[in-house]
């Protein structure tokens, strides 16, 4: 189906890029992400995860296809900034405190300088970094700047995240509850997430449905059911819902299928 419409977060139609002549790092990618789909990416190292969503996020042209977001070119996305990017180098402005750092997108959004205020302390109590608003950027360690760089991503409530392993220098623990975060915002904001990881229970825990691709030139090789804990009818998500997935064997599973299509990926 090509119709693109606004319940569809993300389409790609035949995307292709390659770098310079002879670097082919994605082939015939075709995905479409669905309004509130949490969608995760994984594969080998070099197989394109990171330029597939560059590409999204239109900081990357493709060289064959086309790309929409939200129904639009992926262009006009990012010049109305209809998606957060939390990507793996946090990229904060370091002559901004913590706490302006994470209001800068609702800035550039025009909400009023009160609203920042609060939606930007609210953000980082959810983060565990409400002592270091007043911080500078440096002042923190790789992983607290990373949950910056999330609560940013995440203060306009959008409609779209972009993540390219965001939690990868997080320690196990901080990991799992961000993870479970991620999950009860997605959750309440009904944002869909285009998510990169290497690991393969994060892929599991968290989506809807993991993508596996292959080696370089990155192609989809299979897609895998993930094991997406959801609210259910007026409770919300609790950290225990994504620990009961965790435990459960239809996780154990997914796991297994996700770790088998990578195998037959590289044969
Ligand atoms: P992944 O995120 O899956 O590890 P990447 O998307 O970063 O992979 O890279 C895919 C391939 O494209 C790699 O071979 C990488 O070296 C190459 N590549 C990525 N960005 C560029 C670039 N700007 N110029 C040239 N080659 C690039
Ligand atoms: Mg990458």
């Amino acid at each position: 189906m090509n119709t693109t419409n606004n319940s569809t977060a993300v389409e790609l139609t035949g995307v292709g890029k390659t770098f310079g002549a002879t670097v082919e790092a994605l082939q015939g990618i075709d995905l479409a992400v669905g309004a509130g789909e949490f969608v995760s990416l994984i594969g080998p190292s070099g197989c394109g995860k990171s330029t597939l969503l560059r590409v999204v996020a239109d900081l990357e042209q493709p060289t064959t296809g086309t790309v929409a977001v939200g129904g639009k070119p992926a262009r006009q996305a990012r010049i109305d900034q209809d998606y957060g990017i939390a990507f793996q180098q946090a990229g904060l402005l370091e002559w901004r405190s913590v706490v302006e750092n994470v209001e800068l997108p609702l800035h550039v959004h025009g909400v009023a300088k009160q609203q920042r205020r609060e939606r930007a302390t609210e953000l980082l109590e959810l983060v565990g970094l409400a002592d270091f608003a007043a911080s500078r950027p440096s002042q923190l360690s790789g992983g607290m700047q990373q949950r910056v760089a999330i609560a940013r991503a995440l203060a306009p409530r959008p409609k779209l995240l972009l993540m390219d392993e965001p939690f990868g220098a997080l320690d196990e623990m901080t990991r799992e509850r961000m993870q479970a975060e991620l999950l009860r915002i997605a959750g309440e904001t009904g944002a869909a997430v285009l998510f990169v990881t290497h690991s393969i229970p994060e892929a599991v825990v968290l989506s809807d449905r993991v993508v596996v691709m292959s080696p370089r030139p990155g192609r989809i090789t299979e897609i895998v059911d993930g094991c997406r804990p959801r609210d259910r009818e007026s409770v919300e998500l609790a950290p225990d819902d994504v620990e009961d997935v965790r435990e459960s064997s239809r996780f154990f599973a997914a796991v297994t299928a996700v770790r088998e299509a990578l195998r037959k990926g590289h044969e």
